[in-house]
Formats: C-alpha cells, sequence, structure tokens
C-alpha cells in the first residue's frame, strides 16, 4: 500500500490548488469532500435515512438540498450529531477504500478537517498549507463571492493557525507567492516525498 500523505489547511489557503499540481505530477489524490458528497448522492441508502430522519423536504427533485441542511444542523447540536453519527463511518470506509486503491510512492488524502475529525489516523505524515488570516480572508471571499464575515465564522470552526502548524510534518507556504511558485514548492516537496519510501 502506498504511503498516505494528509494535506490541510484552512479555508482559502490553496489546498485544492496543491493538490492540483501534485495531481499534474501523477499522484493520486482522495479529497474528503468529495467523498462526503458522493455518500449522500441520490439512490444512496444514507440519503434515504436522511430523509426519513429530516423529512422529505430536505430533498429537491430527489437530491439532497445541502444549504437547508447545514442550516438545520448549524442550529441544532443533537441533529447534527445524529448525522454525524450517521455519515462519518461510511464516509470513512469509502475513503479508505480509495486509499488502499491508489497506486504510486504516496497518495494524498485532502480533508480540509484533517486533524479536527482526527483524519490523522491513517496518514503517515501530513502536510500543512500555510497562509496568514487576512490573506485567507482575502482569497476565500473573493473565490466564493461571499462575505468576510462568513469566511470568519467558517475559520472559526477550523483548528487554529498556531495549532495547526505544530501538528504538521511539512509545510508549504502559500503567502506572498504566485502560483508558480506554489508549483515550484510542490515540485520540491513531491521529490522528498518520493524519498520516503
Ligand atoms: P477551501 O478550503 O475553501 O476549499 P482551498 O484551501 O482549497 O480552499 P483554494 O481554492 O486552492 O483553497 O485557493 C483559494 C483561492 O486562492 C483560489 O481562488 C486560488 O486560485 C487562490 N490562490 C491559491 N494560491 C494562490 C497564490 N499563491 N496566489 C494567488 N492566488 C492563490
Amino acid at each position: 500500500m502506498s504511503l498516505i500523505i494528509g494535506l490541510t489547511g484552512g479555508i482559502g489557503s490553496g489546498k485544492s490548488t496543491v493538490s492540483r499540481f501534485f495531481s499534474q505530477l501523477g499522484i493520486e489524490v482522495v479529497d474528503a469532500d468529495v467523498v462526503a458528497r458522493l455518500v449522500v448522492k441520490k439512490g444512496q441508502p444514507s440519503l434515504a435515512k436522511i430523509s426519513d430522519y429530516f423529512g422529505l423536504d430536505i430533498l429537491d427533485k430527489g437530491e439532497l438540498n445541502r444549504s437547508k441542511l447545514r442550516e438545520i444542523i448549524f442550529n441544532d447540536e443533537s441533529k447534527k450529531d445524529w448525522l454525524n453519527n450517521l455519515l462519518h463511518p461510511i464516509i470513512r470506509k469509502q475513503m479508505l477504500m480509495q486509499l488502499k486503491a491508489a497506486k504510486g510512492e504516496y497518495v494524498l488524502l485532502e480533508a480540509p478537517l484533517l486533524f479536527e475529525n482526527n483524519l490523522t489516523a491513517y496518514c503517515d505524515y501530513v502536510i500543512v498549507v500555510d497562509i496568514n488570516e487576512s490573506l485567507q480572508i482575502e482569497r476565500a471571499s473573493a473565490r466564493d463571492n461571499s462575505c468576510r464575515d462568513t469566511i470568519k465564522s467558517i475559520m472559526a470552526s477550523q483548528i487554529g493557525r498556531v495549532q495547526r502548524l505544530e501538528k504538521a510534518d511539512f509545510v508549504i507556504d502559500n503567502g506572498d507567492i504566485s502560483l508558480q511558485q506554489l508549483e515550484s514548492s510542490v515540485i520540491a516537496l513531491d521529490k522528498q516525498l518520493r524519498a520516503l519510501q
């Protein structure tokens, strides 16, 4: 089995951009967010359980109305716990299957909440993509066209920058650098990671 390298960072830090550069180098990426969306797709058993619990209103033409669900669980801790208890084991199982099937010297597990959800248990090493908070707000709000307060509240729900950096085995500094420089950092780190084998 390939080494499993976690890839994380706060909202807007550049995880997706970094993982795209790794993909271009032939590295397989398992994306926790993609898996989380996959397990609640139309026709999946988990979606039926969710609509039994939350009511048919949670569906929109048979698809999960994600923003409605987000709103409900944001305001109700017990419903949030119910949902997490249902989905986390299913997401983990699916993620592990994908990680085991991956080929190559190493595989990336990209997850914004890698530390918060204890996904480090599956990782041999962890890469943190790091930028300062004001740049985080700037880039994330520009990308999503969303207000700074929304980004700030998401940041508040994530682990803090100092704690995140303390837990990192490798750090990609995505501060005041161009995308080209970021790509060069990824190329250099890829060489280092391949040598870990
Ligand atoms: P999220 O957690 O919200 O999914 P993310 O960590 O995956 O965010 P990206 O989407 O990769 O972050 O990057 C956020 C925004 O910042 C994107 O618009 C991206 O193009 C831009 N960006 C990333 N790195 C740089 C850089 N070095 N210079 C300029 N813009 C950048």
